[in-house]
């Protein structure tokens, strides 16, 4: 495997040349160095380590990071994914030294700041959400969610309700709903959207029954729509007895205006990386809080942060909850990124959070008009959308041969960063674009207007756009042979 292009890097290895190393320069380690080390750990060989002097190194990184894309370089209209503005401010907290220095396991009595920002973050996720209590203990979103289905499973099994093996799932529900409540054990139950987008009330209720564990649903969906039959929907599955879980991953729209748990959801997890801050590109980290009403409570993961009565704070001790379902990961999640949520939350307050979702569905909305106006692509749901929609490239296809994943890499080649394509999978030729609140309607436009030559392109040039990019680094590249057989190992040759 090479690296090449005219602005491709070659790898260090590529740049090593024996003696070239920058760290020969650190001071001479004591001559009996390898005898203390035990035997076991000593190498027999040195390790194959590329030799770059200092200059060279630093270039090759500072290189590498503009290859990058992300919300600090342009648009990135992601849909989905919610890549949210990340105050700075936020990054000089979490690099505070008494919370990044932390020891995971520290005693309690010399981590009162950080147990208590926890505490605190639990109670403003709590209130924000209507639910009565939270964890923050999951890694990401789609751990949340097994987190949200074993408690599920939990509360079942503890009231001796055993027969409970389906959960349902909307197919606008994001793709890792399933995935999730197969972990769990449970048989998913797949139910059909209506031609407006939401549930289809009468497949939902043929599928619903003694057998109902859950409903999964993702809130506003993955189609950027609020499900507007949501409160005939959690009246059915109470009564049947079953549980309402509700995928909080697109709660950036939806702040300040509607809190779950009042609307009797009894578990969802939030996307603290999509809603309340924090640079998610590239996948993580992240963190997938869960919140719950009274009743999931007693099984909530271990250990949960707790204030005594004289206000101090301390993490459960093992055991001290019976019913809990136990640890979903090490120590008390990802306190950085739990961090950056909490002075997000702090900083805008209340009246903030509402204008953060105002914003972003404004500007979702803005651009929808901006593009259903034209015609060039389809909007296919009536409006209004939530903070994300979908547009489709069928028509442009038919008419030009130019596929959606044309148009995305064309709009490389104009300085954007495309929208998620193919996502969902119900709507052909889709295109799920999010452009986020702190958008400028100037940069909104020039996206729009982007988009829009493109769809010209396409009548009068389509070969220009179905081989772009054309300005990249990259051009086509074999998608399928990189997420069948990725090759993501550099074999280093061995250094003479
Ligand atoms: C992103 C997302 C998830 C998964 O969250 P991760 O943090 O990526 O694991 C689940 N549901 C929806 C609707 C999402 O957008």
């Amino acid at each position: 495997m090479s690296v090449t292009g005219p602005k491709l890097q070659p790898t260090l290895f590529e740049l090593s040349g024996t003696g070239r190393a920058a760290g020969r320069r650190i001071p001479a380690p004591p001559a009996d160095a390898l005898e203390r080390l035990p035997a076991a750990a000593r190498r027999a060989a040195p390790p194959a380590l590329p030799e770059v002097d200092e200059a060279s190194l630093v270039r090759h990184y500072v290189n590498l990071s503009q290859l990058n894309w992300g919300v600090d370089t342009g648009f990135y209209p992601l849909g989905s994914c919610t890549m949210k503005y990340n105050p700075k401010v936020n990054e000089w907290a979490a690099r505070l030294p008494g919370f990044a220095a932390l020891h995971p396991l520290a005693p309690d009595e010399t981590a009162q700041g950080t147990l208590e920002m926890l505490w605190e973050l639990e109670r403003d996720l709590a209130e924000i959400s209507g639910m009565d209590a939270v964890t923050l203990q999951p890694a990401a979103g789609a751990q949340g969610e097994l987190t949200g289905m074993l408690l599920v499973r939990a509360y079942h099994r503890a009231r001796r309700d055993l027969e409970r093996t389906d959960v349902l799932i909307p197919d606008s529900a994001h793709g890792t709903n399933p995935a999730t409540a197969s972990m769990a054990g449970f048989r998913t139950v797949n139910i059909p959207s209506a031609p407006d987008g939401g549930v289809d009330l009468e497949a939902f209720r043929a599928a619903l029954g003694p057998r109902t564990a859950a409903i999964m649903i993702t809130n506003p969906s993955t189609l950027g729509l609020f499900e507007r039959r949501i409160v005939e929907l959690l009246e059915l599955v109470h009564a049947a007895g079953a549980l309402a879980y509700m995928d909080g991953a697109n709660l950036n729209a939806i702040l300040g205006r509607f809190r779950p748990g009042e609307a009797g959801f009894d578990v969802m997890h939030f996307n603290v990386h999509k809603t309340f801050s924090t640079p998610h590109g590239g996948g993580g980290p992240g963190a997938g809080p869960v919140g719950v009403r009274g009743p999931l409570i007693p099984f909530l993961p271990a250990p949960r942060v707790l204030r005594e009565p004289g206000g101090t704070f301390r993490l459960e001790r093992p055991g001290e909850r019976p019913a809990s379902i136990g640890r979903m990961r090490g120590h008390v999640g990802n306190v950085g990124i739990l961090l950056r949520a909490w002075a997000y939350i702090r900083a805008h307050g209340a009246d903030g959070l509402r204008e953060v979702s105002d914003d972003a569905v404004l500007a979702a909305n803005y651009l929808r008009g901006r593009l259903a106006a034209d015609g060039a692509y389809e909007v296919p749901y009536p409006g209004p959308c939530a903070h994300e929609f979908i547009a489709s490239g069928a028509g442009l296809k038919r008419a030009t041969g130019v596929r959606t994943l044309d148009v995305a890499k064309r709009l490389i080649d104009k300085g954007y960063h495309p929208p998620t394509i193919y996502f969902p999978h119900t709507v052909d030729e889709a295109m799920l674009i999010e452009p986020t609140e702190t958008e400028r309607l100037e940069t909104l436009d020039a996206f729009a207007d982007a988009l829009l030559e493109i769809a010209r392109e396409a009548h009068e040039t389509p070969e220009l756009v179905t081989s772009a990019p054309h300005t990249a680094p990259v051009r086509r590249l074999d998608e399928a042979s990189a997420a069948r057989q990725p090759n993501l190992r550099w074999r280093p040759r061995p250094l003479g």
